[in-house]
């Protein structure tokens, strides 16, 4: 045991919240309290919590209620398909006649993943997993001064190794419960209170004061799409393409297939096909379409397979005439 796991373990018996599940040993109970509290802060959990064991106190009346009367019971807190997993775990449990005790047939359960099964198996049955949530990768990325983004598998891991060496294998139960009250308490997203924390000597984030810049999240690039169309003009076997200036900022000197706008006059016929082309956050989606004119327009020009392969084409122009089969063009 490490010793900011003592440290921690000492201040979780004098400062744990008296939380109704905290009492209870029971697997079952702490099941049922560890689903609740997926998706659902504690606050709304405690109520429905007693009221739930008190209709269903035992595995096999869950077991034999009625669906109906389960998510009757369930109603209000919403995300009813964990409702349904507990009856399902409630089924396999009451015919197997037994909780399971060893934690991969805990994590075979329906609705239990592997926080809950590390959860349920620590504080229920003593096994050394560290159970680990959002709060404790927070924990876990600030003690450690993680800087990379915990979006990324990799850095997950990383944090997954951190909590699981810091793990008191001889009171699991109690440390994942105090890892877990320490995040929700005391190391808050965004205004940790360093100065009431047990660990503070001990968090590297806060020796060099960047706890609030942890952990890191990337955010998703945001990705726009726009629609764009190319005309595809066939004259005596050759193909309409126009040049962009030499003074032009983007790809100067590079032939083009034109867009709709350049060519107002153009009679537009059936489309040819469709791609899509990604430039930063930019998805450009590219509807290729026949058309005819009259007169070649100044700055264009009609040119064969031969032109085509000697002059420097953009690659949106490239993947169009790639797109293009044989009988096409
Ligand atoms: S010292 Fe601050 S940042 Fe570090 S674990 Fe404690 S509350 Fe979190």
């Amino acid at each position: 045991m490490s010793y900011l796991s003592r440290i921690l373990a000492t201040w979780y018996d004098a400062h744990a919240r008296p939380l109704p599940w905290r009492s209870s040993r029971d697997p079952y109970n702490i099941l049922v309290s560890e689903i609740m509290l997926q998706q659902t802060r504690v606050a709304a959990v405690i109520p429905f919590y007693a009221a739930f064991l008190n209709k269903f106190p035992t595995v096999h009346i869950l077991a034999a209620a009625p669906e109906p009367v389960l998510l009757a019971a369930w109603s209000g807190l919403g995300y009813y398909s964990r409702a349904r997993n507990l009856q399902k775990a409630a089924k396999i449990m009451a015919a197997a006649g037994a909780f399971p005790t060893s934690y991969d047939q805990i994590r075979q359960l329906p609705g239990v993943g592997d926080y809950t099964a590390a959860a349920v198996g620590s504080i229920a049955f003593g096994l050394a997993h560290a159970a680990v949530d959002g709060n404790v990768i927070r924990v876990t990325s600030r003690i450690s001064a993680e800087k990379g983004d915990i979006g990324s598998a990799v850095v997950r891991r990383r944090l997954i190794a951190v909590a699981d060496a810091l793990l008191d294998r001889k009171n699991p139960g109690r440390h994942n419960q105090a890892m877990m009250e320490l995040g929700a308490t005391i190391c808050l997203p965004r205004d940790p209170k360093c100065p009431e924390c047990p660990v503070e000597k001990y968090c590297q984030a806060r020796g060099a004061g960047i706890e609030r810049e942890l952990p890191l999240k990337q955010k998703k690039t945001l990705m726009f799409r726009v629609d764009r169309r190319l005309l595809l003009v066939k004259k005596e076997g050759k193909i309409l393409l126009w040049q962009r200036p030499a003074d032009s900022r983007k790809m100067a000197g590079f032939w083009e297939l034109p867009e709709a706008e350049m060519l107002p006059g153009a009679v537009k016929g059936k489309c040819l096909g469709t791609f899509n082309h990604s430039i930063t956050n930019h998805i450009y989606r590219f509807e290729l379409v026949s058309a005819s004119v009259e007169k070649i327009p100044v700055g264009f020009k009609l040119m064969n397979g031969n032109d085509l392969a000697r002059q420097p084409m953009s690659t949106t122009t490239r993947k169009a005439l790639q797109k293009l089969t044989v009988e096409t063009l």
